[in-house]
């Protein structure tokens, strides 16, 4: 089952994507949040339902992240060998985790915005757990049944704020400057993570590309590690790390700037879409 956000520019809702179609489960359910109702058997009982939702065309509403302002956003950097070495790091013994603020993000199709103050804006495609069920000191080998699905992340980053301090959350929080989307995939739809692969490409242009067996620490290892200093709740997030590639790491340097386009795509997810803008 795929889900996502959207706003039809008359109201804001959730609903399951269907090729095109998108079924707005969030009017059925009285608009409760989509994440008020990943961890119950409420889905299950909207889904059953579908036939009764109004039907929307993909390419007529925004899509927005699918995740809400209640959600945590946890990321992990320096999770990808080839990402560490780019970065001049040394392989952490623990994951490296960071949060962002949900207003750092924009959904599939909308603009990010180019800040003004900066000019070392870069891309980090990612591959995201969205939490099902509620997680405090779970093991790992007890982990993956505490997953909805899946999603993508452009981890969108200000590599001169990021580096003002050891602290990355000046540089990983700019309004607009990350995405998440096109929707969420959910685990049975998905398969075994190891399988599947991630690709950036920037106007057209593949900069980065891994099969996701990559990971320094895999997906239940996360949750885990996690779970030992938070309570991840339904519909908080965790990014995985970007693989290497980055504009940062390159010799010259890519940023963006206003008119680029970056598309992330993950095998089984999909492709999350984003132009640049300018910062008005
Ligand atoms: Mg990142």
């Amino acid at each position: 089952m795929r889900l996502t956000s959207f706003d039809t520019g008359h109201h804001e809702s959730w609903g399951t994507v269907d090729g095109e179609h998108i079924f707005d489960l969030g009017a059925l359910a009285g608009h409760r949040l989509l994440a008020e109702v990943l961890a119950d058997t409420t889905l299950e009982a909207l889904v059953s339902r579908k036939s009764e939702a109004d039907v929307y065309e993909r390419a007529h509403v925004q899509l927005l992240p699918p995740v809400t302002d209640r959600s945590k956003i946890l990321c992990v950097g320096l999770n990808y060998a080839d990402h560490i070495a780019e970065m001049k790091r040394a392989t952490p013994t623990h994951p490296v985790v960071f949060t962002r603020f949900a207003d750092s993000f924009v959904g599939d199709g909308a603009a990010l915005i180019a800040p003004r103050n900066s000019t070392s804006f870069d891309y980090e495609g990612e591959f995201c757990i969205v939490i099902g069920k509620t997680a405090r000191h779970v093991a790992p080998n007890e982990a993956l049944r505490h997953i909805f699905g899946y999603t993508i992340m452009n981890d969108g980053s200000v590599r001169d704020y990021q580096r003002h301090t050891h602290q990355f959350a000046p540089g990983k929080n700019f309004p607009r400057s990350g995405a998440i989307g096109p929707g969420i995939v959910t685990t049975d739809e998905f398969g075994p993570v190891a399988d599947q692969r991630i690709h950036t490409r920037v106007n057209g242009v593949v900069v980065q590309e891994s099969s996701l067996n990559q990971l320094v620490f895999d997906v239940a290892h996360l949750i885990a590690y996690c779970s030992e200093w938070t309570v991840l709740r339904p519909g908080d997030v965790i990014a995985t790390g970007t693989p290497g590639g980055v504009g940062d790491g390159r010799d010259p340097a890519l940023w963006l700037f206003p008119g680029d386009v970056v598309e992330i795509s993950v095998d089984g997810i999909g492709t999350l879409q984003n132009s640049v803008a300018e910062e008005e």
